[in-house]
C-alpha cells in the first residue's frame, strides 16, 4: 500500500536530525528513538547536521523529491537546507519543499531559487488557523498568520503552491480555512486525519488526553465522510489514503503521483 510521503515522492532526502517545531504527533521523533539516534523524546527538539547528507551529490531521481520528511527547514540549518535543494535542483529533479514554514526561511528559498522555480512545488503544512490548538500540539512551530504569510509569498513569486493540511487538527474549521488560503493555492490542498495517535502522541496529562479524545471524536467515520462530500468538487482538494479508506477511494498504486 502506498501511503504517508510516498503518495508524494520516490525519494525523501533529509540534512538533520531533531526539529523545534516539538510537534507533539511527530512520526520522526518516533524514528528516531527507534533508531538510537536520539537518547529521549526531549532530545528532538535540537538541531544536528547531517554532514554527509549535506555534502552528498544527488542523482536523478525517478520522479518528485521530498525534501525534508522528518525535520524541517528552520533558520539553525537554512545553509545547510539551501545547498542540499540546490543540489537536488542541479541533477534535474522535482523537489517538493514540505515545510510548516517561517517566512525568512521561505523568503529565502524564493530569492535563492528564483530561476529554478518550475522545479520547485512548495507544500506548507497548516493544520489549524486556531492558535490555542496549533500551540498546543505544534508548540515550536510558526503561527498560522506566519505560514498564510508565506504561502502568499511563495504564490506571488511565482512559485508552485500546494498546502496539507495532515494532520487536521480543527475539522470544523477545515472549510473555512480553505476558503482563506484557496486563493493562494496553485497545485493542491491535501486534507489527512492524525494517524497512528497510540503510537506517537504521549498522553501525559489529562490535558493532552481530552485533545486527544477530542480529535477522534471529530475525525469519526461520519465527520469524515461529511467532509468529503462537502469538499469532494473542489478542484484542488486531494485526500490522503487515511480519508480514501473511510470513503472507499482508491489507493495510490505507484509512489511519488502526487495525486
Ligand atoms: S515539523 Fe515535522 S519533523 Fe518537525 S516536529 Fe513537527 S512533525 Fe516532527
Amino acid at each position: 500500500m502506498i501511503s504517508g510521503t510516498r503518495e508524494w515522492a520516490v525519494a525523501e532526502i533529509n540534512c538533520n536530525i531533531g526539529c523545534p517545531h516539538d510537534c507533539r504527533y511527530c512520526y520522526a521523533r518516533v524514528a528516531a528513538l527507534k533508531k538510537g539516534l536520539i537518547d529521549s523524546g526531549s532530545d528532538w527538539s535540537r538541531t544536528r547536521i547531517i554532514e554527509a547528507e549535506v555534502e552528498s551529490s544527488r542523482p536523478l531521481y525517478g520522479g518528485q523529491v521530498m525534501f525534508p520528511t522528518a525535520h524541517d527547514i528552520v533558520e539553525d540549518n537554512l545553509d545547510e537546507a539551501l545547498q542540499v535543494v540546490s543540489r537536488l535542483l542541479e541533477a534535474g529533479n522535482k523537489v517538493l519543499i514540505v515545510s510548516k514554514p517561517s517566512r525568512c526561511c521561505i523568503k529565502e528559498i524564493c530569492d535563492r531559487f528564483s530561476r529554478q522555480r518550475s522545479q520547485i512545488l512548495f507544500r506548507f503544512t497548516i493544520t489549524s488557523r486556531n492558535s490555542d490548538i496549533l500551540s498546543f500540539w505544534e508548540p515550536g512551530a510558526p503561527a498560522y498568520q506566519e505560514r498564510l504569510e508565506s504561502l502568499q509569498q511563495a504564490f506571488k513569486s511565482g512559485f508552485q503552491t500546494s498546502v496539507s493540511i495532515e494532520p487536521m487538527l480543527d475539522l470544523e474549521d477545515v472549510q473555512g480555512m480553505i476558503g482563506e488560503i484557496e486563493p493562494y493555492v496553485s497545485h493542491s490542498i491535501w486534507i489527512g486525519k492524525l494517524n497512528r495517535i497510540e503510537e506517537r502522541v504521549q498522553i501525559v496529562t489529562p490535558e493532552v488526553a481530552a485533545e486527544v479524545e477530542r480529535i477522534r471524536h471529530q475525525q469519526q467515520d461520519r465527520n469524515i465522510i461529511d467532509l468529503y462530500e462537502a469538499l469532494n468538487e473542489r478542484p484542488l482538494v486531494r485526500w490522503k489514503e487515511s480519508i480514501k479508506l473511510v470513503v472507499g477511494l482508491p489507493l495510490a498504486t505507484e509512489s511519488g503521483l502526487d495525486i
